[in-house]
């Protein structure tokens, strides 16, 4: 790739602009052009979208998505170290790379898109986790979004595509599948970052559906929901009780014995759940 775009290698860049790593920002970076041109890969074809990049750093998935065609990468970083290494990739893909520096967590992008458009980041965990909670629940769905390509400690993956009757199915779980397809595309070890994390990582990649897979109001699910795994070793009638004084009723009208506990639902299931309780 340090071929195909005529920049140099990432260990380069990141030597040439002093950009040692900062733990308070997360910073894992990728340096495997290889590694983030197959990361760039899992949303699709890109020629003819825009991509939303959040935590570009020095820039090597920026490049991936670059190379791989994307009309449009808007990258939002918050280290104003990595501007200038950005700038040189914007230099090097004239008019297809913006740059906006700032916390992603304070920062409306959509001015700046045009659809379709596609989420890519390698991002902090906690960041993360908070933004894919945000691009799940709008307003309005569809989301303006059509894929989201994350990457996430390996646990947090686990969670995001967990299903009934595991330790990691939850809220997480609930809230993405059910109005978007989910997969882990891949996972990596800790060596594919410098500096090493403790723990390994994996990239998700979400696909929007056009309506969600079972009729609910979104409002109610998440009150069930919450209830639910908030206390997930009671039995529902106990853990759903303050939803309704009437909850075993309610359990038993959608053929869900009260004595089973949260994890054991489907997500059709909780669905039946929130029309009755609504
Ligand atoms: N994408 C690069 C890569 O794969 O090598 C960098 C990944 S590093 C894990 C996370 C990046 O997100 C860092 O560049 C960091 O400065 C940036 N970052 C952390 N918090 C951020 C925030 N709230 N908004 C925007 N960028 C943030």
């Amino acid at each position: 790739m340090a071929q195909i775009d005529g920049l140099p290698p990432l260990r380069d860049v990141i030597a040439q602009h002093g950009l040692s790593a900062k733990k308070s920002l997360g910073q894992n970076f990728l340096l495997d052009l290889n590694l983030t041109a197959r990361i760039a890969r899992v949303p699709g074809d890109l020629s003819g979208a825009d991509v939303l990049e959040v935590g570009p750093g020095p820039g090597g998935l920026t490049r991936g998505l670059l190379a791989e065609g994307a009309r449009k990468v808007l990258a939002i970083e918050k280290d104003s170290r990595c501007l200038p290494p950005l700038t040189e990739i914007a230099a090097a893909y004239p008019g297809r790379l913006e740059v906006l520096e700032g916390d992603a967590l304070d920062i409306n992008p959509l001015a700046h898109l045009s659809p379709p458009i596609h989420i890519a980041a390698n991002l902090p965990y906690n960041v993360g986790t908070e933004l894919l909670v945000r691009w799940l629940t709008p307003q309005v769905w569809p989301p303006f979004w059509q894929t989201l390509t994350l990457m996430f400690q390996k646990e947090v993956a686990n969670r995001i595509v967990a299903q009934p009757g595991s330790k990691a199915y939850g809220r997480l779980a609930i809230l993405a599948q059910w109005r978007c397809d989910v997969q882990i595309a891949l996972t990596l070890p800790p060596q594919a970052f410098v500096p090493a994390p403790k723990v390994h990582s994996a990239v998700v990649h979400l696909r929007a559906l056009d309506a969600p897979r079972y009729p609910a109001d979104a409002a109610v699910l998440n009150r069930v929901v919450a209830a639910a795994f908030n206390q997930r070793r009671k039995m529902l009638r106990a853990s759903l009780k303050g939803l309704s004084p009437e909850i075993e009723d309610h359990l038993n009208a959608v053929g869900i014995e009260p004595t089973r506990r949260a994890e054991t639902l489907s997500l059709e299931e909780f669905c039946a759940l929130a029309r009755q309780l609504a």
